[in-house]
């Protein structure tokens, strides 16, 4: 299990190692993603640190709704109406950090279901 210890979205947080950081607040920072999957592709994250988006609710419930209204800053500041705002949760979709983080996408058009 990652630790905040050894957690690099920690990291980036505690300006430890770089990161394009495009939002910060005393609850969240958002940073675009360093192999980005459209033309907007950033990560808000939450200071603090828990492994996935259902471990923040579970420990600070008003923090997955600072998420959701920092991505929606981001998306207004990079002009996008439509985006697509995904957790993913669990390494079997895809979750390869494991410090709660909520992809923003978006810039070009997206197919449904997501592969
Ligand atoms: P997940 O697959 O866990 O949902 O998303 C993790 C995301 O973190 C991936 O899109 C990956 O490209 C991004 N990522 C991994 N390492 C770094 C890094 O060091 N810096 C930044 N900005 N993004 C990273």
């Amino acid at each position: 299990m990652t630790t905040a210890e050894d957690c690099l979205f920690c990291q980036i947080v505690a300006g430890e190692i770089p990161g394009d950081v495009v939002l910060s607040t005393d609850r969240v920072v958002a940073f675009r993603d360093v192999a980005p999957v459209a033309p907007t592709h950033v990560l808000v994250v939450p200071r603090e640190h828990a492994s996935d988006a259902a471990a923040t609710a579970a420990a600070d419930t008003a923090l997955v709704g600072d998420l959701v209204a920092a991505a929606a800053e981001v998306a207004a500041a990079d002009g996008l109406d439509d985006y697509r705002l995904v957790f993913n949760t669990g390494a079997g979709v895809g979750q390869s950090v494991f410090h709660t983080h909520l992809h923003v996408l978006g810039g070009r058009a997206m197919t449904w279901p997501p592969g």
